[in-house]
């Protein structure tokens, strides 16, 4: 990162601290820090980041050796390998009797079928199997 003033670098490390790491930005961070160290010595900073950055691109190495295929279709995020339970309340209409107006329409669900979850670019939230 040659060039880079304090004000940016500042700016990014303080961002950093707030937002979890992204494959995408743990790659670069593994990129910059590891180029760093060449020329100098890492500040403790900078070291937990690169160590974090390693474990974020590991873990994203481990579901499969090809990166496309822990994704899913429209640039979906895997959040969860293994749904297990959904615990929720209907909202909708939906066939209610005194059980269900008893515990305040909410379900706890259990997946036998073990689906993976997914996160859309969009928020949205998907889970198939
Ligand atoms: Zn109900």
């Amino acid at each position: 990162m040659v060039g880079v003033g304090f004000g940016s670098w500042f700016d990014y490390v303080s961002k950093e601290r707030f937002l979890t790491m992204t494959p995408a930005k743990a790659k670069v961070i593994f990129a910059t820090h590891m180029q760093a160290a060449r020329s100098r010595k890492l500040t403790t900073y900078e070291t937990n980041q690169l160590s974090k950055a390693r474990q974020v691109l590991r873990q994203q190495k481990k579901p499969s050796m090809n990166p496309r295929k822990s994704k899913v279709n429209s640039n979906g995020v895997l959040i969860y390998g293994e749904v297990q339970t959904i615990y929720a309340k209907k909202t909708q209409n939906h066939r209610c009797d005194d059980d269900c107006k008893a515990h305040g329409h909410k379900y706890y669900h259990k997946f036998t079928s073990k689906p993976k979850m997914y996160g859309l670019p969009d928020g949205t939230l998907l889970i198939k199997p």
